[in-house]
């Protein structure tokens, strides 16, 4: 486990959100995010959702990253999907310095600001183990 985590996400950093990879969603995720936006979770998921068998991830926009990355930021921000939420607290990189430090190099909010419990940051972990079993078997 990684020891003496500082983080702060940093106003007007996108950097997450640009880096290759999906974001998968639990069913809550997709709800609220419909929600949000005031659709209804089947309009939401025929518009912005590829399912498969055992899960779902966003659509990715053929010359962008995500469909709710807009200059300003993220564009459902308040309704983000957890994976969202949760970074940098994902289980694969809290469980390893190297992974961490390689985050690091793109994420400026690593490092920087007050100490975070470990307890805070495991809780967002195990959420992602919860909502995505499949993962973290
Ligand atoms: S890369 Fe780090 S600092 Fe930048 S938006 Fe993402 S979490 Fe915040």
């Amino acid at each position: 486990m990684t020891k003496d985590l500082r983080f702060e996400c940093q106003p007007g950093c996108i950097e997450c959100c640009r880096q290759q990879g999906f974001v998968y969603l639990t069913q809550a995720d997709l709800e609220r995010a419909a929600t949000f936006l005031g659709l209804k979770p089947a309009a939401f998921e025929r518009k912005y959702v590829y399912r498969t068998r055992h899960r779902m991830r966003l659509r990715v926009p053929r010359r962008a990253n995500c469909h709710f990355l807009h200059q300003g930021g993220c564009g459902i921000h308040p309704a983000k999907p957890s994976q969202c939420y949760a970074f940098p607290f994902w289980p694969e990189l809290l469980g390893s310095r190297r992974a961490w430090a390689k985050t690091a190099r793109y994420c400026p909010g690593i490092g920087q600001g007050p100490l975070i419990q470990i307890a805070t940051a495991t809780a967002q972990a195990e959420e992602m183990r919860q909502g995505f079993p499949e993962q973290y078997r």
